[in-house]
């Protein structure tokens, strides 16, 4: 399975896949989840089977994740803090959490996020810089 980005009910969604390892309905499903919980708005995070055909209807969009696997396994780990890309301060690293089958909630370190002016963005994945 694969995640795209797109339109939360547009005509135009100016569909992209997000730059992430294959991955079985299981993780793109907890991926995309917390994608949506972490960055609500107006675009949506989709679970889509590997043969899925983008919508790329549409202005361009910045892209969110710029980096691909070999990159990023090279990259940094990300750590605590993060110096903002948009506005120079540090910010903390925020986690989410992984939903066990029974339930229960572990912290996660898969997708690690940042607030800046009231917005979330991502800082990393699996504890590496994006
Ligand atoms: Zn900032």
């Amino acid at each position: 399975m694969k995640i795209i980005e797109t339109d939360n009910g547009s005509g135009y969604p100016d569909e992209k896949f997000i730059n992430l390892p294959r991955m079985n309905e299981e993780a793109a499903g907890a991926i995309s989840d917390v994608l949506n919980n972490k960055l609500p708005g107006k675009r949506l995070w989709k679970m889509v089977k590997d043969d899925y055909i983008l919508n790329t209807i549409g202005p361009p969009n910045k892209t969110i994740l710029r980096r691909n696997n070999d990159e990023l396994g090279k990259s940094d780990n990300i750590g605590e803090i993060i110096k903002c890309p948009n506005c120079q301060q540090i910010h903390n690293i925020e986690y989410g959490e992984q939903v066990l089958k029974d339930g229960t909630k572990i912290p996660s370190k898969l997708l690690g996020f940042y607030t800046c002016g009231g917005a979330k963005y991502i800082a990393g994945i699996n504890g590496k810089k994006i």
